[in-house]
């Protein structure tokens, strides 16, 4: 039976051991009679979804999360853009105050963190005024931009919105409206909709004296607010939490993260029941003792990187059977996942998984269509005070893929700047690498590819040249592409105007949508879905007042503007339902157990992302800068709910191992655990407590998923008909010797093996500059080697403007190296003369010409081995051509898989390397 204590009369602390047998706690029939609020829309379900538990929706009157009903009550400071815009364009102008340039540069770096941390104190109800005047440099700063903000209307919002009962009640009301008509959209069929039509028509009949609170552990800004509004309104808090009194190390938290209600947490006079779980030997662990436990219950996987971790979880994802589900319901979509997932940290893995299935995520934001990356790039790499665009790779790719530039029978322009992206890539280096001068470049390169036509046309074959990436384009090509990138130098100047203004967001809004549908782009390019956001922007854009000259801001306000203004309008309930997430939270836990037999029973739990470095979460980690923990355990401040937030932040790595022990206690079946190696550029362990209790970590092959198998077979069917025929000559008879998926890419997908990287187009310039030399000295006098080597390199190095001079000196010595070590030999006066290139074997020629070198070593203890030394020894002399002929067809014609070489060292000379990755795989 749980207990009650009562202090001060408005608040209340009661407790259950047993998250199931809520129901059959005594307080249960005073809670039910009061509005409830869960700390999470999981939560939420679980205690209305789950009529095999006895929980049902019947059981309340209004259930609603903590989060939805703040939104409802303070929505014009918690969830009102325009506001938040008028905040960051307000600090913009505050922060161009600051005289110190370096002290201007961090806090506009910082500017999302400032404005955060001011928002935090204002919901915490601290002054600025109350901020001591200190040694430290930002922190004072930091008090003038505070102390001169609070005087703008824009920051004063929250502080003029005041919460009665009746304002709670017409709060409560508005939820229970929405959820009526989300039911009656998404399912008029269900059974709970009658039931709430009958609270609507007789709302008197709830009382707002006591709200109850569910499992609250993290008192965020927001929340202590609220509690602390209702409690002035004279409202009786209750909440309601797990608690085992057995357990003190583990529910110690709980105690501290109350302990500022100044109530005491009741111990319950009930006994506990062994369950010999992992959960039952993590919490006797931590009271000193060792307990054994189920361990063919736990499986604990280790993934390689949080991409491995991801492709899993999306594996899981898409085995669902969506047939039988109704259209669109995403939650059952994720509650019909064999697994269940919940992770410390869910943002950074949900993010990726956004990319995977965007359908899971509501609509996607407009700025994550193609044509919202095209103007996000645009914003990004747009340069004010240059008043151009400053190349960066990825965005520049961006802009480049969507259909707007595609032109018939032409080649993806994204395809061509592949091509030339790794040639120009040390150009980023420089501050200043602007579009202008990646125009300045590929000028040159047009003039290099006509004289190489030329040149080549008279010889009648082609130069090694042409194995560089960038040589393999046509003048056509280029020139296509050259427009390409005037266009979008063209457009952005339209957009950004020369620089150095302040902009008119209405104005600049309008002329980007003008840009997007009726400038020089082809809006047939537009999909439908990406038409009707453009519409719905431009509405909105209609309705920012004119007269509003507060709405002018710089390029960087601008661009921190974006997302609010391009995002779609959708429901509050598509963006807060945390439950619908593929990968839900640690605060999502309760609410996950409580669903545990809501629907089939093949379900497993997966616990993931428990490691070291993502269980030990700092307080440090959840507060914006410049604020610390120090500020508020030094300081003194009049208004006291900083307590329960900053003692909660400091104890939330606390409640991320009581909710490890939770879930591994009451979730009786088979649990999944499971960490991440490399995390953020460091080696991650499994939580200790694990490695304490013997867990030993499987190491997750992602080879065996589907999602990796797919990727390594590339799709072949459209570009062979089959069965064929073919001769294959003897370059391509050497590459499929070397590595079919090699062979694959570059004979049949690309059409010949051409260098992108950085890496191999260096090496690549010194076999060609040592066979066009050595071509040239053939028979001549030793003494002509550098000579000649000089002459070669000079007429080559023109080819490669964008390299710098030691790339052509490393070059130089090493051919001449090369051919005075290997290629000399002496005539019958005893002279020492060049080797005729014909006395060495032609495929040693023909190998160097293709494959950079004629001979890779094995390396480690196998060198050692007679005849093992040279790996490419049998491409070089293709001792049976004849059966690799066969073996050619009957791979293109029959075969399903592809095998990669297994000799990783070779894959270092590999032009695909980057693209297939095997190399470096193997060499972890
Ligand atoms: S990197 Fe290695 S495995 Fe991959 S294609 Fe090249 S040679 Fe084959």
């Amino acid at each position: 039976m749980a207990e009650l204590f009562r202090v001060g009369g408005k608040m209340k602390i009661y407790t259950y051991r047993d998250p199931f047998n809520l129901k059959s706690e005594e307080f249960w029939k005073e809670i039910s009679q009061y509005p409830n609020l869960c700390v999470s829309q999981t939560l939420v379900l679980g205690l209305t979804q789950n009529p095999k538990r006895n929980y049902v929706r019947s059981d309340y009157n209004y259930i609603y999360t903590i989060d939805k009903l703040i939104d409802q009550l303070y929505g014009s400071w918690t969830d009102d853009p325009p506001n938040d815009i008028k905040q960051f364009i307000s600090y913009s102008n505050e922060i161009n105050q600051i005289e110190d340039p370096n002290i201007r540069n961090t806090f506009q770096f910082n500017r999302s963190s400032v404005v955060q941390s001011i928002r935090m104190l204002i919901e915490l109800g601290i002054s600025p005024e109350e901020i001591p005047n200190l040694e430290q440099d930002s922190m004072n700063i930091f008090r003038t931009i505070y102390s001169n903000l609070s005087k703008e209307d824009c920051w004063n919002v929250l502080n003029k919105i005041k919460v009665d009962k009746s304002v709670l009640k017409k709060a409560f009301e508005d939820l229970l409206e929405e959820e009526i008509d989300e039911l009656k959209k998404n399912n008029p069929q269900d059974k709970n909709l009658q039931d709430l039509c009958k609270i609507k028509e007789d709302p008197e009949s709830i009382k707002m004296d006591k709200i109850v609170i569910h499992g609250v552990h993290k008192f965020t800004p927001m929340i202590t607010r609220f509690i602390n509004d209702l409690r002035s309104a004279g409202v009786e808090i209750i909440f309601i939490i797990n608690y085992i009194d057995e357990f003190e190390r583990i529910y110690e938290t709980w105690r501290e993260v109350y302990r500022w209600t100044g109530l005491e947490i009741p111990k319950s006079s009930r006994t506990g029941i062994s369950k010999n779980n992992l959960g039952e030997a993590i919490a006797c662990l931590l009271e000193g003792e060792i307990k054994n436990y189920y361990k063919e219950h736990i499986e604990f996987i280790k993934f390689d990187n949080i991409s491995s971790f991801c492709d899993y979880i999306s594996e899981v994802y898409s085995e669902v059977d969506t047939s039988k589900l109704r259209k669109n319901d995403k939650r059952s979509r994720i509650f019909n996942m064999r697994q269940q997932f919940y992770i410390v940290n869910t943002e950074e893995v949900n993010n990726i998984l956004k990319q995977y299935h965007p359908e899971q995520f509501g609509n996607r934001h407009f700025l994550a269509y193609p044509i919202g990356q095209f103007i996000l790039s645009l914003y990004n790499m747009w340069d004010d005070k240059l008043a151009t665009l400053k190349i960066d790779g990825n965005h520049l790719k961006e802009c480049l893929s969507i259909g707007f530039f595609q032109q018939p029978n032409r080649p993806n322009p994204l395809e061509i700047y592949r091509k030339i992206e790794f040639y120009y890539e040390h150009l980023s280096i420089e501050d200043n690498y602007t579009i202008d001068k990646l125009l300045d470049k590929l000028k040159i390169l047009k003039d290099n590819i006509h004289e190489l036509d030329k040149r080549e046309s008279v010889k009648k074959s082609s130069s090694l040249i042409r194995r560089f990436a960038m040589y393999t384009l046509t003048i056509e090509e280029v020139d296509y592409f050259i427009d390409v990138i005037n266009l979008i130098l063209k457009t952005s100047k339209k957009l950004f105007g020369d620089g150095h203004n302040k902009v008119n967001f209405k104005e600049h809004y309008s002329k980007l949508i003008e840009i997007l549908t009726e400038g020089d782009f082809d809006p047939s390019y537009l999909i439908e879905e990406e038409k009707k956001m453009i519409e719905d922007i431009k509405y909105r854009i209609s309705l920012i007042e004119d007269e509003d000259i507060e709405f002018e801001g710089s390029i960087e306000d601008l661009k921190e503007s974006l997302h609010f203004y391009l995002a779609r309008v959708e429901s509050k309930e598509e963006r807060k339902d945390q439950s619908s997430w593929i990968a839900r939270n640690f605060e999502q836990l309760d609410g996950g157990v409580l669903l545990k037999d809501a629907t089939r029973t093949g379900r497993a739990y997966h616990i993931g992302l428990v490691g070291d470095l993502d269980m030990n979460i700092t307080t440090r980690d959840l507060l914006p800068w410049p604020l610390t923990e120090e500020f508020f355990t030094k300081n003194r401040f009049g208004n006291k709910n900083y307590i329960a937030t900053i003692t909660s932040f400091k104890e939330y790595r606390n409640f991320i191992r009581y909710s490890l022990f939770y879930a591994t206690y009451f979730l009786d079946k088979k649990i999944i655990i499971s960490y991440v190696e490399n995390r953020k550029e460091e080696k991650n362990k499994p939580y200790y407590i694990l490695d304490i209790l013997g867990l030993d970590a499987e190491r997750y092959d992602d080879r065996k998923s589907k999602i990796f198998r797919k990727r390594l077979r590339p799709r072949v069917e459209n570009k062979i008909s089959l069965p064929i025929s073919l001769q294959s000559t003897k370059d391509e008879a050497r590459n499929f010797l070397f590595c079919r998926y090699k062979y694959l890419i570059e004979e049949v997908i690309q059409g010949g093996t051409y260098f992108e990287s950085e890496y191999h187009q260096n090496l690549y310039y010194k076999t060609m500059l040592f066979l066009n030399s050595w071509e040239k000295l053939q028979g001549k006098d030793i003494s002509l080697v550098e000579d000649v080597v000089k002459k070669t390199n000079l007429e080559l190095k023109k080819y490669f403007d964008s390299w710098s001079e030691i790339n052509f000196i490393d070059a130089e010595n090493k051919a001449i190296d090369e051919i005075k070590k290997r290629q000399i030999q002496r005539d019958q006066y005893g002279d020492y003369r060049v080797r005729v290139m014909k006395d060495r074997n032609d495929d040693y020629i023909e190998t160097r010409r293709k494959f950079i070198y004629a001979k890779i070593d094995q390396k480690g203890e196998k060198t050692q081995e007679k005849g093992r030394q040279n790996l490419i020894r049998e491409v070089m002399y293709l001792p049976y051509e004849h059966d690799i002929q066969n073996e050619i067809y009957n791979f293109i014609n029959y075969n399903e898989g592809i095998e990669k070489n297994q000799e990783i060292e070779k894959c270092e000379y590999c032009a695909q390397n980057n693209l297939c990755l095997y190399g470096f795989r193997e060499n972890e």
